[in-house]
């Protein structure tokens, strides 16, 4: 622990700004970036980070005191990175504010006629920004969201999140049906109706978004449905578009608003030297499951890659999968990776790392793609689909977000405090649009957040842990610290980890090639991270997500009563063999 003084950074030219609320107190722990102070000066409010992690020791100012640059606010005891890890999290992986909050242009520029009015506009409507309008007419706001599509959703329940898991929920019950032999029931071999598959995809996806527009009409939100850009820090005109995609009917409303969110999402990262060809797609295309590929090749071996690898593999194509790193499934620990690897090691024709795709040309028969690397094939190969899943990439660029005071970093992200506010004050921004990871559970916390802090409410985006997890067979989940994090932040940690080959219930599922591991803070004995891979890994994580928010210990965990036979207990037992102490391993050699 270090004595540490927190001081009020650089506010522009400013001296003597009121301190209008101090929101901490002695004993309290706080987190690097926590607001810890509001001012209050003619122009603007702002509050005051910190910028360091740890306990507050005592505080320098009350409501009602003048600060400024340089102005000590409190005295914390800071946390070290060895001295408690679970402090030491990431807070929120979300970017800081760069340009001072007061320096921001307001006002209108925009001076003709206006079609709508509103407290609260988001701009887009995927998981963040639905969840953002919702809480905010929830919360007495008059909203309005502008979504470009047809439907409400976004990526997630349209292209992404949703379509996927409805095809990998199939293809993993004719996987599963194939083992059933082993258990002396077989069954013939499968017959795939692919438009009836892809009528039980968009039924899936039909029902959802249908309830969220019911919701939206619950809610009183007005959808206007169109491409929106700012025209200035209070106006967004959208022109408005129709049919399917985003055809545009050539007519346009303005919109005038108090306060916006923006969360205008991702687009996937295009590789430059592919043709444009239909046999060359992005995670839309491929889910538009439009053939059966019987040559694929998956270039970009992280989740959405591999989930959409699993599908066309179990549907009968033969994969190649060309990743440029050493390893798949990048975030995650390598033992858990694997049990993935080793379980799926039949499954595609050749994994190739550490290799780019380099070339492709259109042939009459495919699309011919050479490679380069150190385990790249020496010959092109011919494909009947490429899938490119090498990323996404924000689209702050495409939002006019300047005219409005908003800045935009060079890869289009925009950069928020957290209470997902940008530099503009009355504007937040949410979602993939603001950093990594780029997942819809985060979004739609951020959105929540938002849309509180919108409202004039304390909320803050504080989150100790965001759950990945691959839906792939086997699922691999992870959550808060990895054992590689531990490592190189030089994090002491002890794990508990509980292998499925002693679980009842996965040996009954014949599945029992996973793991639960828990990683715990080594002076604490608080969880800070954890690890599953098996079947359903993407539920059971949950748990341990839970319990790394609550600060809950290995006798927190271990002392839990879970139900047997279930999966869930292996969180139970994994906690307790990090006590040393767990009655369904073998006994623990004495040192
Ligand atoms: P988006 O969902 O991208 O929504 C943004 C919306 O804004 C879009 O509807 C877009 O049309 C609209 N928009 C953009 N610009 C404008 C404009 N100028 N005017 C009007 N409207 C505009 N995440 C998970 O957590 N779990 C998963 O299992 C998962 N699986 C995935 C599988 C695939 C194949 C893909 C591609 C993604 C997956 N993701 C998953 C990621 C997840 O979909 C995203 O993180 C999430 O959708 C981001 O939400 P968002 O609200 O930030 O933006």
């Amino acid at each position: 622990m270090a004595k540490l003084s927190i001081l009020v950074p650089d506010i522009g030219d400013y001296a003597d700004v009121p301190v209008i609320e101090v929101l901490i107190k002695v004993g309290d722990v706080i987190a690097k970036e926590q607001p810890l102070l509001v001012l209050e000066s003619d122009k603007a409010t702002m509050e005051i980070p910190s910028d360091a992690a740890g306990t507050v020791t005592s505080i320098a100012v009350k409501a009602g005191d003048k600060v400024g640059k340089g102005s000590i606010v409190c005295e914390i005891e800071a946390v070290t990175s060895n001295s408690s890890p679970a402090l030491a999290l990431e807070a929120t992986p979300v970017a800081k504010v760069e340009t001072p909050v007061m320096s921001v242009p307001t006002g209108d520029q925009y001076s003709g006629k206006v079609d709508h009015e509103c407290e609260v506009l988001v701009l887009g409507a995927g998981p963040g920004g639905y969840s953002a309008a919702f809480r905010s007419a929830d919360l007495g706001m008059d909203t309005i969201i502008v979504e470009r599509f047809a439907t409400l959703g976004g990526v997630c329940l349209n292209v992404g999140c949703i379509p996927s898991k409805a095809l990998l929920h199939t293809t993993a019950v004719m996987d599963e049906v194939k083992t059933m032999a082993k258990h002396g029931i077989t069954f013939g071999a499968p017959k795939i109706e692919l438009d009836q598959l892809r009528a039980y995809k968009d039924s899936v996806i039909g029902k959802l978004t249908g309830g969220l527009a019911g919701m939206a009409k619950a809610r009183k939100v007005k959808v206007v449905r169109g491409l929106g850009h700012f025209l200035d820090a209070n106006h967004v005109e959208v022109q408005l578009t129709s049919g399917d995609g985003q055809e545009l009917t050539g007519q346009k409303e303005i919109i005038r608003f108090q306060k916006s969110i923006i969360a205008a999402g991702s687009q996937p990262v295009k590789l430059p030297f592919l043709p444009a060809d239909p046999r060359v797609v992005d995670s839309t295309g491929a889910l538009l499951l439009k053939s059966i590929p019987k040559r694929m090749l998956v270039i970009g071996g992280g989740i959405i890659g591999l989930e959409m690898a699993t599908v066309y593999s179990t549907l009968g194509s033969s994969i190649d999968i060309a990743e440029m790193m050493d390893g798949l499934m990048a975030g995650a620990d390598r033992d858990l990776e694997k049990v993935w690897e080793k379980f799926n090691s039949g499954r595609f024709e050749n994994i190739m790392l550490k290799t780019r795709a380099s070339k492709a040309e259109v042939k009459a028969d495919g699309i011919q793609v050479s490679f380069e690397g150190e385990n790249a094939p020496k010959e092109p190969k011919i494909y009947d689909l490429v899938l490119v899943a090498v990323g996404r990439t924000p689209n702050g660029k495409k939002i006019n977000a300047s005219a409005a005071g908003v800045a935009v970093d060079e890869r289009g992200f925009i950069h928020v405090d957290n209470q997902m506010r940008t530099n503009a004050p009355h504007i937040f921004a949410i979602g993939d649009i603001v950093g990594q990871p780029m997942l819809a559970h985060k979004a739609v916390h951020e959105g929540h957040v938002a849309a509180e802090a919108a409202a004039g409410q304390k909320s803050y985006f504080d989150a100790k842990q965001i759950p990945s997890v691959a839906y792939t067979d086997p699922e691999v989940a992870w959550a808060g610290l990895t054992e590689e994090q531990c490592k190189s932040q030089g994090i002491a940690y002890e794990k508990g980890l509980f292998p499925w080959a002693a679980s009842g219930r996965a040996i009954a599922n014949g599945r029992d090639e996973g793991f639960t591991k828990l990683i715990f803070d080594a002076t604490s004995k608080r969880i800070i991270g954890g690890g599953i891979v098996g079947t359903h890994a993407g539920d059971l994580i949950g748990e341990v997500c839970l319990a790394i928010e609550m600060g809950a210990d290995t006798i927190d965990m271990g002392k839990t009563i879970h139900p047997h036979p279930t999966l869930g207990e292996s969180v139970g037992l994994a906690a307790e063999a990090a006590s040393g102490h767990c009655t369904d391993l073998p006994p623990v050699k004495k040192r």
